[in-house]
């Protein structure tokens, strides 16, 4: 087992917290688990812990930060210790609710991260209490009734030093990747465990720093991300990218952009990886040209779209992002 067990809970920013709010309980199906001040508290029938995703009110959308669990005491310490010796540890909290002391730094490209050990499972209250002592909450198929948070895609103005420090500090496997006829990495999917993907790269179109592509969550089955689809429509969510399935990590997918403007991933399918000497797959620009799995082709803004939003004009020539 890596020393980084699993990615979660995220912290998401919206600049229309009620709107949010409405689309993660009403369309997505999440559990409240709690609220604090500007900041609400959700979480999947399947989230063993108390929440996978605190949604905030902020003047911008984007990603606060995003937690990382270790598998032991001792792994917390082993991935803290390599952390700081790469220079971007930033120092330990005493964790947010529900969780232990954690641990918080930066990727190279500005995203913020909590490690921690120590949380608490979900101990739901008798209207949500399962029939089954293995599931963490009773399914009420609410809305696309999520099941949990699958996996974070990051945007980056430096594909590869990220990529290298989820590797070399965070212990990451590297699954999959995108090399263009320049040399130059444009993806990386990244994963702790034996899932496709969990934690993904992929290169900023404006070479802004610390942005956020996507949030994916789960269900069981392709009829349920159809299904998310028929929800979305209805509610005046806009589909970015209707259900299709990806070429790289062979995902199946629907994206559609929640009312504060971050992009949100109702996810199913790919692959699990038990080959411990799992070679790393390479796409070439040849081939990403040819679309997604069954060919179909992402609209421009997939590429281009993230959030915070930025507009060309909005990044210095250093990268950073001026809003
Ligand atoms: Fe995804």
């Amino acid at each position: 087992m890596s020393d980084v067990a699993h990615l979660g809970p995220v912290e998401l920013l919206t600049p229309t917290a009620e709107r949010s709010l409405a689309f993660f309980v009403d369309v997505l199906g999440m559990e409240v688990e709690g609220q604090d001040g500007a900041s609400v508290y959700l979480r999947g029938w399947g989230d063993y812990q108390r929440y996978s995703l605190v949604l905030t009110e902020s003047a911008q959308a984007g990603m606060a930060w995003l937690g990382l669990r270790a598998s032991s005491p001792e792994a917390l310490r082993r991935r803290v210790a390599a952390v700081q010796g790469t220079g971007l540890g930033e120092g330990w909290s005493e964790g947010a609710r529900g969780r232990g002391p954690s641990y918080r730094f930066r990727d190279p490209d500005g995203h913020n991260f909590e490690l921690y050990y120590e949380c608490e499972r979900y101990d739901p209250p008798e209207h949500l209490r399962p029939a089954l002592k293995n599931q963490p909450q009773r399914y009420l198929g609410r809305g696309a009734a999520v099941k949990r948070l699958d996996h974070v895609n990051v945007l980056a103005a430096d594909v590869r030093s990220s990529r290298e420090f989820a590797q070399e500090a965070l212990g990451y496997r590297l699954y999959e990747r995108v090399e263009l006829d320049d040399g130059s990495e444009a993806g990386a999917w990244l994963s702790a465990s034996i899932a496709a993907h969990e934690l993904i790269y992929t290169r900023d179109a404006y070479g802004a720093r610390g942005r956020l592509h996507h949030l994916a969550f789960w269900v069981d089955t392709r009829e349920e991300c159809l299904r998310a689809a028929d929800l979305f429509l209805d509610h005046g969510i806009k589909i970015e990218a209707a259900p299709s399935k990806h070429a790289i990590a062979q995902g199946f997918f629907l994206y559609g952009i929640e009312p504060g403007g971050n992009r949100i991933e109702v996810t199913t399918g790919g692959y699990f990886v038990f080959d411990p000497e799992h070679p790393t797959v390479t796409w070439t620009e040849e081939e990403r040209a040819r679309g997604q799995a069954w060919g179909v082709h992402t609209v421009e803004s997939f590429h281009t779209y993230g959030t915070p939003p930025v507009d060309a004009a909005d990044v210095r020539p250093d990268g950073e992002a001026m809003r």
